[in-house]
């Protein structure tokens, strides 16, 4: 490709060239900010869908656990998965049972609500950590990106003068 003629030399072509905006010292820092966030950031990603899976995996463990426990004191299946689905269950529903169905009841109920708390306090804090670091890596691989960004320029091939490409 040929370029116009310097004006400096009056000899030289100048030609179309990317080069950093900012000095050899900055880039190098740019660098190592942008690595490291943009590993950051995927790891972060990673973490934080693989908290969601295992949050599920959690409930269903839960829910598994107090339904066999129910079950095991013969309280009917459609109270069972009322429970399991943290619904209400209607005291008419209850008065037929005897007082060891009602018990397994009372204690299935309990494990349900403290055990979702539980899930999802801890689903909260790792979501939250994969959030704050994704999100300090991004702020990271940013501010890396804007210090090694390129311009364009039009350099000229003899004496070196660098002209700002429009
Ligand atoms: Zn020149």
């Amino acid at each position: 490709m040929n370029g116009p003629t310097c004006r400096t030399c009056n000899n030289g072509t100048l030609i179309n060239r990317k080069v950093y905006r900012m000095s050899a010292g900055v880039v190098v820092i740019g660098y190592i900010f942008l690595i490291p966030s943009l590993i950051g950031v995927l790891v972060a990603a990673g973490l934080f869908f693989a908290t969601g899976s295992a949050t599920k995996d959690t409930a269903k463990k839960l829910k598994d656990e107090v339904a066999a426990e129910l079950a095991n004191a013969e309280v009917p299946q459609g109270i069972i998965t009322k429970i399991t689905d943290l619904k209400e269950v209607a005291s008419a529903d209850l008065s037929p049972l005897t007082e060891k169905q009602k018990d397994a009841v009372r204690s299935g109920q309990a494990k349900m609500a403290g055990g979702t708390i539980g899930v999802g306090i801890g689903a909260g804090l790792a979501g939250g950590t994969s959030l704050c670091v994704g999100f300090l890596s991004l702020v990271g691989a940013l501010l890396g990106w804007l210090l090694v960004m390129k311009k364009r320029v039009l350099k000229c091939n003899q004496c070196g003068a660098v002209v700002p490409a429009s």
